[in-house]
């Protein structure tokens, strides 16, 4: 605020109003003003779309690396289903865990996580080792991965919002917790990232609800999360067959990763427009599909695009 003695909203008039409020409602007055005298007209933009002009996205994350993951990959792979996998590099070569050789081809098409080194609680974790524990598995996944590990699970699902501060310092740009929300929802938060269902909670009813979402739904994410190893000792491997099968081939669904849908959701907060909202700017490097009039438009990466 300039001028003025009175500070906004100290001083009220006999309508409660402070000189905030009627420079505001002035403001207001004139936006509306040249609305409707054609000065100034606003498109009719909306964020309704994942890439591709797909209106729906499926995710799956599963965790801890058992050797189980194997025959979980080969179903997902088989229907076209893609997913996120959370690691601990200290496990792998021991009892039940992959080998390290088989990371980089097993996963090839998948997303390749952290879930720290050694699976402790780390809320109640001294800080150093938290950012080791986080660190060092990102080192050695990447090493294997090939490429920067962003993405995170938490062990046992315990998170605070200490850890929530912290992981951005550690190169984490999401993290998933244990905690189903059993909606469509994209997170708040990707740093307290809560899954639709775990694969035991009506998994699926959940998929049939997906397939029914109105178009009138904000990008519905559905989100399933759980352990490979789930699935050999409750017997039902034909569950998660039967979930891939109903909820593959969708042309109105994006396949993807956990990382992919964090990263499409910061390019498209990042678009820049104008005030008229006539010219757009993607400053990010993937494309981005807005709504114009409620039909699905390309943002390419990079580009500033009239609309
Ligand atoms: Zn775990």
């Amino acid at each position: 605020m300039t001028g003025g003695k009175a500070g906004d909203g100290s001083v009220k008039d006999e309508d409660g109003k402070s000189p905030g409020d009627r420079k505001r409602k002035a403001v207001h007055a004139i936006i509306i003003e040249q609305i409707s005298t054609g000065e100034v007209s606003f498109m009719n933009i909306g964020f309704g779309f994942y890439p591709g002009g797909k209106r729906k996205a499926l995710t799956m994350s599963y965790d801890d690396g058992q050797v189980h993951d194997r025959k979980l990959v080969e179903i997902f792979n088989r229907y076209g289903i893609r997913g996120t996998f959370h690691l601990n590099s200290g496990r792998f070569d021991t009892d039940v865990f992959l080998k390290s050789t088989e990371i980089r081809d097993l996963f090839e098409g998948h997303e390749i996580s952290a879930h720290t080194l050694n699976h402790p609680y780390l809320t109640i974790l001294p800080g150093d080792m938290v950012a080791t524990e986080v660190l060092e598995d990102r080192k050695n996944l990447e090493e294997l991965a090939g490429y920067p590990v962003r993405g995170m699970s938490y062990p046992f699902g315990a998170y605070s919002q200490e850890l929530v501060e912290i992981l951005p310092f550690l190169g984490i740009e999401y993290c998933r917790t244990v905690n189903s929300h059993f909606g469509f929802q994209l997170p708040d938060d990707f740093l307290a990232w809560h899954p639709t269902c775990h694969h035991k909670q009506g998994l699926m009813e959940k998929a049939e609800a997906f397939r029914k979402i109105g178009k009138w739904a904000q990008m519905p994410l559905l989100y399933v999360w759980g352990h490979s190893f789930e699935f050999e000792w409750d017997k039902n491997w034909d569950l998660i067959e039967e979930f891939c099968k109903t909820v593959s081939g969708d042309e109105d669904v994006w396949y993807a990763t956990n990382i992919e849908i964090a990263d499409y959701v910061k390019a498209m907060k990042s678009l820049k427009f104008s005030v008229d909202r006539k010219i757009v700017h993607n400053p990010s490097a993937q494309d981005v599909w807005i709504s114009v009039d409620g039909e699905p438009c390309r943002i390419e990466a990079g580009k500033t695009v009239r609309l």
